[in-house]
C-alpha cells in the first residue's frame, strides 16, 4: 500500500526516539523470518506436547519415514470453542470498558482507576482505566463457581479445547493485526502518532499507529493485558485439573509451575499503572507483533511448562523443588524491586533506596511539538548495578518455571531461550532509542554503570 504524500510528511516529522524508521535489508528478511516461522513453531510445539510427550525431534522423523502425518495431526475448528473462546473475549470487553475499579478505595496502596501514561514522541499523555486486577478476580471467581460450585463446565475446559483453541486464537490475532492496520491508513487516532517506514510488511509487523483506539477502547492495554494474560492462570488451572483427571494426581511440578507464574501474573495486575510506563505500552507500535503475540504467542508459548506437565508428569524430589522455588522466588524478587526502584524515582517520590538519597543523572528531550521535556535517569540501587537488573530477574524466573519440568526434554526450555533472546535483543533496543532520546546524559550513564544484565559479567 502506497503512502499519502500527507502521511509521509506527518511521518517524517515525528520525534527520532519512538519505533525505528529505517528498515536494514537484515531486519526486512528478520521480519518475513518471524511472520512465516512463529506460527509454525506454535502449532509444532503444541502437536509435540500433545502426541509425542515433549519430544521435539519425533513428530518431524515420524512424518519423514511416513510413520504419521503432522497435517493429519493439526487440531481442527469446532463451533463450541467458538463459543468458548467468543464468551470469554466479549466478557473481558466489557469488562475492560465498564468495570468501575473499586480495588484502590479498599487498598490505597494499589493504583486503580484512571491513570496517565508515558508522555509519547507526540507530546500526549493519554489516560488509562486501569481496573485489571478486578478483571483477574471476577474472570477467576466466575471460572471457579462455574467449575467446582455449578457444574457449568468442567475445570479442564481449557485444556480439553486446547487445540482448536489454537485455530480460534490465531483466526483472532489475524483479524486484529489486518484491522489495526488498516485502521492506522484510514481512520488513525492520532495521525500524527503513526509510524511508516516504506516497508509495508515492517509497518504491518511492527505497527504503524502507537495507540489505536475506539473511543476510550485502548486496543493496546486489552490485547497486552486481558485476555491472553488473564488467562493465563486459568489455563494452568485448568491443565492441573486435567492432570488430576488423567493420572488420579498432581504433580508437585505442576503445582509449583502453577504457583510462580501465578505470582507472576499477580505481581502485572497489581502493577497495572506501572505497566503504562513499560516498552510495551509506552514505546511499541501496536502492530501484527502485538496482535497476534498476544492473542496466540502469549498463551500458548508462556503456558508450555503446565501443558508439558500435563502430558509429561513429573514427580520433583523435596530438595530440587525447593531450590527451584528458591530462585523463582529470588528472581521474583530482584525483578520487582528494581521495577519499583525506577517506578517510585520517576514518580518524583522522596525515597530512599538501600538506605540513601537516590543519585542521578538529569536529562532532557524534545516531543514532537517542539516541546522541551525534563527527566532523570536513576543511578542507584539495581539500577546502578547494571542497566536492566529487572530483565536478570525476570530471567532467573524463568529460568526456574522450565527447570520445574526436569531435565528430559529441551521443549519445556523453550520459554527460557525466547525470553533471553527478547530481553538481549531488548537491551539493544531500548539503549538506541535511549540514546536517540537523552544523547550525552545516556552516554554518561552507560559510561558509570557499563554493564547489561549481569554486573561485572556482561
Ligand atoms: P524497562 O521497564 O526497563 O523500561 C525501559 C525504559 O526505562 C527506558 O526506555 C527508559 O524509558 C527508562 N529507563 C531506562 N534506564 C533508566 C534509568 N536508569 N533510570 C530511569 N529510567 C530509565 O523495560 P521494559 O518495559 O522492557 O520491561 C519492564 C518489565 O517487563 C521488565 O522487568 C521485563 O523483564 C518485563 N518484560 C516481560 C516480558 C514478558 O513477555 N514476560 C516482555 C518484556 C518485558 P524513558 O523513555 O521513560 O526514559
Amino acid at each position: 500500500m502506497k503512502l499519502t504524500q500527507s502521511a509521509k510528511s506527518e511521518a517524517s516529522q515525528v520525534g527520532q526516539w519512538g519505533r525505528a524508521w529505517n528498515i536494514s535489508w537484515l531486519s526486512s528478511i528478520s521480519t518475513l523470518l518471524i511472520l512465516t516461522t512463529t506460527p509454525l513453531i506454535v502449532f509444532y510445539f503444541y502437536i509435540a506436547c500433545a502426541y509425542f510427550k515433549g519430544s521435539l525431534l519425533a513428530p518431524i522423523l515420524f512424518h519423514i519415514e511416513g510413520k504419521i502425518s503432522l497435517f493429519e495431526l493439526l487440531p481442527s475448528l469446532e463451533i463450541s470453542t467458538i463459543n468458548l473462546y467468543a464468551a470469554w473475549f466479549f466478557l473481558q470487553i466489557i469488562f475492560a470498558i465498564f468495570l468501575p475499579d473499586m480495588i484502590h478505595k479498599l487498598l490505597p496502596k494499589y493504583r486503580g482507576g484512571t491513570q496517565r501514561g508515558a508522555v509519547t514522541p507526540g507530546g500526549n499523555q493519554l489516560k488509562y482505566n486501569i481496573n485489571g486486577l478486578q478483571a483477574w478476580i471476577l474472570s477467576h471467581t466466575i471460572f471457579f463457581f462455574g467449575a467446582f460450585i455449578f457444574d457449568w463446565f468442567s475445570p479442564s475446559v481449557i485444556a480439553d479445547s486446547w487445540g482448536p483453541l489454537l485455530i480460534v486464537t490465531n483466526i483472532v490475532g489475524y483479524t486484529v493485526a489486518l484491522f489495526v492496520y488498516f485502521k492506522a491508513h484510514y481512520f488513525p487516532t492520532k495521525p500524527v502518532e503513526r509510524k511508516f517506514c516504506g516497508n509495508w510488511l515492517y509497518d504491518f509487523y511492527m505497527g504503524i499507529e502507537l495507540n489505536p483506539r475506539i473511543r476510550s477502547f485502548d486496543f493496546k492495554l486489552f490485547f497486552n493485558g486481558r485476555p491472553g494474560i488473564i488467562a493465563w492462570t486459568l489455563i494452568n488451572i485448568s491443565f492441573a485439573a486435567k492432570q488430576y483427571q488423567t493420572y488420579g494426581y498432581i504433580t508437585n511440578s505442576m503445582i509449583l509451575v502453577n504457583v510462580l507464574q501465578a505470582i507472576y501474573v499477580l505481581d502485572f495486575f497489581w502493577h497495572e499503572a506501572w505497566y503504562l510506563k513499560t516498552i510495551d505500552i509506552s514505546h511499541d507500535h501496536f502492530g501484527w507483533m502485538l496482535a497476534w503475540g498476544d492473542s496466540v504467542w502469549l498463551p500458548y508459548m508462556y503456558t508450555l511448562q503446565g501443558f508439558y506437565l500435563l502430558n509429561n508428569p513429573v514427580e520433583l524430589s523435596t530438595g530440587y523443588a525447593a531450590a527451584v522455588l528458591f530462585l523463582g522466588l529470588v528472581g521474583y524478587a530482584i525483578f520487582r524491586s528494581a521495577n519499583n526502584q525506577k517506578d517510585h524515582f520517576r514518580q518524583n517520590k522522596e525515597i530512599e533506596i538501600w538506605g540513601k538519597k537516590p543519585e542521578k543523572i538529569s536529562c532532557e528531550y524534545t516531543s514532537l511539538d517542539g516541546k522541551l521535556h525534563t527527566s532523570n535517569l536513576l543511578v542507584s540501587g539495581w539500577w546502578g548495578r547494571a542497566r536492566h537488573m529487572n530483565y536478570t530477574g525476570d530471567l532467573m524466573l524463568s529460568f526456574a518455571y522450565c527447570l520445574a519440568c526436569g531435565m528430559e526434554h529441551i521443549l519445556p526450555y523453550f520459554y527460557f531461550i525466547y525470553m533471553s533472546i527478547l530481553l538481549v535483543h531488548r537491551c539493544y533496543r531500548d539503549e538506541h532509542r535511549c540514546f536517540n532520546k537523552y544523547g550525552k546524559a545516556w552516554e554518561e550513564y552507560c559510561r558509570r554503570v557499563p554493564y547489561r544484565l549481569i554486573p561485572r559479567v556482561f
